[in-house]
């Protein structure tokens, strides 16, 4: 006999919030979203920033830093100065 086939909702809730530090996504301060590790669309996520990238003309991965976090696209926008 067993009453619970699913997880009630509260107790996942729990278990988030005592992992929190490892299930946060970063995201993105400039357009909100959310950092990818995998997805084809945005190759570069699964990547970080380096000031290499910026000497080698490299596409820019992923910034993350004390003032926040951005996206390989809006980081090409700010970096490169536009479209
Ligand atoms: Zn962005």
């Amino acid at each position: 006999m067993n009453g619970y086939p699913f997880p009630n909702e509260s107790e996942s809730q729990l278990m988030n919030e005592s992992e929190s530090e490892t299930t946060t996504v970063p995201t993105c301060g400039m357009c909100q979203r959310q950092r990818t590790i995998g997805d084809p669309a945005h190759p570069m996520d699964s990547y970080g920033y380096t000031p290499m990238q910026v000497v080698t003309g490299q596409p820019f991965g992923w910034y993350s830093g004390d003032d926040g976090e951005m996206c390989p696209e809006c980081m090409t926008k700010t970096m490169r100065g536009g479209l």
